[in-house]
């Protein structure tokens, strides 16, 4: 009886899962937006739904980039008066990072270019800017300062924007819109820290997403979800060290200029927009744990967990029943409620 049971757990193995769920998965990695991009999807039109959705994510790097010359964003940046022309998918971009920047007092801004230009966060070589250079580079941001017409952005002399912070949101939602326009039922697509899941594993069970642990190799809890993005900021994602030691990261305060430093080590949103998710993950980074959980209550459309020096995490009660720590990481968890 004992010989039976693994042979036929031999043959289900080769089969690559019983139910044949295995057998119909396909995956596609390409290097986009500076950052390895990772689609699986499973049934008949996986194939061609993946190309369609990484031609998609290519064609938006070229509009969105700000550091390749001919995109629409390189095109703002280097205008000659003070109107630019840009396309329908810079316009969505920056149409939901004007919002997310009005409704968090500016804990976002897709003008702060010259701040993370002044850090050198977008090149090889990264500073610590001295005082009045920083100064002077805060002084050219400001989104109130935009004005939105059709096609057309109005900036003052010396304003640049940067979609760093919310365009792989967008490329995700975008790639999981193609695979649901292809039929695709079940797939998950990684963009770097971001993830979107369209559906649900192909045995119906949640998609499981590892939630990176901020200041050690390997993860910090697991989070189950179906159909939304899951997004995150996080200061170990792009930092340097200055001559003292210091660390310095790439999630700047507009206000000041400086990296912001609240005590969060990492931010992660999850809702069903994946743009709004990744517009929200840098702006409640900015706005430390206080103000994040005051916006969850007061807006809410989205879930989050917080993870702060120390290893004490704040999770949404929204997800007490998808989101599990692993005890080995922490065991201070916080539920915030509304
Ligand atoms: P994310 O990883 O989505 O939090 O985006 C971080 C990137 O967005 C940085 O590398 C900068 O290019 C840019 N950035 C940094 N701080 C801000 C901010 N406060 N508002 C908008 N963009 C920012
Ligand atoms: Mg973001």
């Amino acid at each position: 009886m004992r010989r039976l049971w693994a042979a036929v757990l031999t043959a289900c193995l080769t089969l690559a899962g019983c139910g044949g769920e295995d057998a119909d998965k396909h995956s596609r990695q390409f290097f986009a937006m500076d950052t390895y991009m990772t689609i699986t999807a499973y049934g008949p039109q996986a194939e061609s739904a993946m190309e369609a959705a990484e031609e998609r994510i290519r064609h938006l790097e070229d509009v969105l980039s700000v550091t390749s010359e001919g995109s629409d964003v390189w095109a703002v940046n280097h205008r000659s008066s003070d109107r630019a022309a840009i396309g329908s998918e810079a316009m969505e971009v920056m149409g939901a990072a004007l919002a997310v920047a009005e409704s968090t007092g500016g804990a976002l801004d897709p003008t702060i270019y010259p701040v993370v230009e002044a850090w050198g966060f977008t090149g090889d070589h990264q500073q610590v800017p001295d005082g009045d250079t920083l100064d002077a580079a805060v002084r050219r941001t400001g989104w109130e300062r935009v004005q939105v017409e059709p096609g057309v952005l109005v900036l003052a002399p010396g304003m640049e924007v940067d979609f760093g912070a919310v365009g792989k949101g967008y490329a995700g939602r975008e790639a999981g819109r193609i695979l649901r326009d292809h039929h695709v039922k079940s797939a998950i697509v990684s963009l770097g820290g971001n993830v979107e899941a369209v559906g649900s594993r192909p045995d119906g069970s949640p998609w499981r997403v590892g939630l990176r642990a901020p200041d050690a190799e390997g993860h910090a809890g697991m989070l189950l979800v179906r159909d939304a993005a899951v997004v995150t900021s996080g200061s170990y994602e792009r930092y340097f060290v200055d001559e003292a030691g210091q660390r310095w990261h790439h999630i700047l305060d507009p206000k000041t200029g400086y990296p912001a430093e609240n005590g969060l080590l990492s931010v992660t949103v999850t809702g069903p927009d994946g743009l709004l998710c990744d517009a929200l993950s840098t702006a409640l980074f900015v706005m430390g744990p206080e103000r994040a959980c005051e916006y969850w209550r007061d807006h809410g459309g989205f879930e989050m967990i917080l993870i702060e020096e120390g290893r004490r995490i704040f999770v949404t009660e929204g997800l007490a029943a998808d989101f599990s720590v692993f005890p080995d990481y922490t065991e201070d968890v916080v539920e915030v409620h509304r």
